[in-house]
């Protein structure tokens, strides 16, 4: 299972978790104050395409990710 990073919306607080592959972050909550629904942040690796949130691959190029929710580019 790959290595997902997560960001709480609430208070900012930054984790990472093993989650099954495709795994959101809708149905997690976070650590620190247990709001729902963390951000899911791309961090090192290259997943492309294999989380199935999109598919395309044109991503951004700041962060070369499937979707831009991460970086707000
Ligand atoms: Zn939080």
């Amino acid at each position: 299972m790959p290595i997902y990073e997560f960001r709480c919306h609430k208070c900012g607080h930054r984790f990472e978790k093993l989650c099954p592959m495709g795994e959101t972050g809708k149905k997690m909550q976070c650590p620190d104050c247990s709001a729902p629904a963390p951000n899911r942040v791309m961090s090192g690796f290259c997943a492309t395409g294999a989380d199935g949130d999109s598919g395309g691959g044109s991503g951004c190029g700041p962060c070369s990710a499937s979707s831009c929710g991460s970086c707000g580019h």
